[in-house]
Formats: structure tokens, sequence, C-alpha cells
């Protein structure tokens, strides 16, 4: 189980970060001030760090000098407004591995996390391949039968979530969980939507719509 530790002050950014990590299967703690984020990344407990740069109690540049301090290899995201950007390069100078700007889409920092985490785990494999269609995580190239597709950034990131669990039907809720996270409600058509841009790309038969369940990438 992947533990990431979640440093923000802001309860409308925990709560959307907690639910949508949580739907990808990853354990959240939450801590809202800067010296808890420093006394928590340290004990050794987390996989990863998602660290707001404005947190009450101490500057997050302090603060991730601070975590950064006993020389961990812990990876650290850095969640910073649009106008601090140039603090977040000097943030990355500091030791962040990488930094999303708010508003972020889920899906973005997402992907951060896992090619974060990717570094250290190098066994895991960055290319998914179920019957046709193959993805490679790297690069974000989709292929179907050896020919490239071109894929929206939302497109390649339901197509990973349908590879990833190949065979297995999954309802339009769990898609909307993993794909948009929370800021789309159940009733919303548009993992519909979607699947009709996928069809298309990847051919009509790769995607099955089992009726009054969801959909089911085939892996034969
Ligand atoms: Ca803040």
């Amino acid at each position: 189980m992947t533990r990431i530790l979640i440093a923000e002050d802001e309860e409308r950014i925990t709560s959307f970060l907690e639910r949508g990590l949580r739907a990808n299967g990853f354990t959240t703690t939450v801590v809202r001030t800067g010296p808890d984020a420093v006394a928590l990344a340290r004990d050794g407990q987390f996989d990863l760090v998602i660290l707001d740069l404005g947190l009450p109690g101490l500057d997050g540049q302090e603060a991730l000098r601070q975590i950064r301090a006993r020389g961990e290899r812990l990876p650290i995201l850095i969640l910073t407004a649009r106008d601090g950007v140039e603090d977040t390069v000097a943030g990355l100078d500091g030791g962040a591995d990488d930094y999303v700007t708010k508003p972020f889409r889920f899906e973005e920092l997402l992907a951060r996390i896992r090619a974060r985490l990717r570094e250290d785990t190098t066994t895991e494999s960055t290319v998914l391949s179920a019957g046709a269609v193959t993805l490679d995580l790297r690069t974000r190239r989709a292929q179907v039968d050896g020919r490239s597709v071109e894929l929206t950034a939302r497109e390649f990131a339901l197509a990973e979530t349908l590879l990833r669990h190949a065979g297995q039907v999954l309802s339009r809720e769990q898609l909307l969980s993993h794909v948009w996270g929370y800021d789309f409600a159940p009733e919303s058509n548009v993992v519909d939507v979607y699947i009709r841009y996928l069809r298309r790309k990847l051919g009509a038969g790769v995607i099955e719509t089992v009726r009054g369940m969801g959909y089911r990438l085939r892996d034969d």
C-alpha cells in the first residue's frame, strides 16, 4: 500500500485529494500546518509527500528544507499558487521533486505522483498491454495493433484505467472517480462520451458495454 502525506490547510483541497487518491488505491494522511508536515514527513511512514507551500506555522520553503535536512529520498511534490511559480522553482532547487500549480486537475497530479513513485520502483512496468492495445505510460503513447493513436490526456487516463483492469467490468462511478476525481457529479454522462471517443480511436470492439453494469476492455 502506497502511503501519501498531504500537507495542505485548505479543506476543499484536502478532501478533494483524499477522495481522489483513495479511489486510486492510495492511503492518505492529512496535516494542516508546517511543523506537523515536517514531523510526519521525517518519521519514515510515507512513500510521497504532497506539500502546499502556503502552510501556517512554518514557511513552505523552510518546511521543505527541514524535511530534506535529513537527506531522505522521500519524493516531495509541491502545490503552489500560479503567481508563486518563481518561489516554486526555488523550491525545486531546495529539494522538491516536482510541482503542480493550483488550480490543478486531479489526473495531472495523479500522473506526477505515479511518475515520482515509478522512479523508485523500477520493477513496475511502464508499458500496459491488453488485446490489441498498448499504452506506454512514460511517453504517453498509445498503439493499436502496432499503429500509433493520438489520445488526449483524458482519453489516455481512461484507457489506462481500463487497461489496468482489463477483462473486468468497471462501473461508470468507478471510472468517474478514477479518471475525473471529485469534480463531476455521478449523474454526469462524461464517461459515456469519452468511451465513444476511445472506441472511435481504438476500434469499436475494444471496449464492451455490459448492460446495467458498465464497461469492460477486452483482453483477448
Ligand atoms: Ca495553503
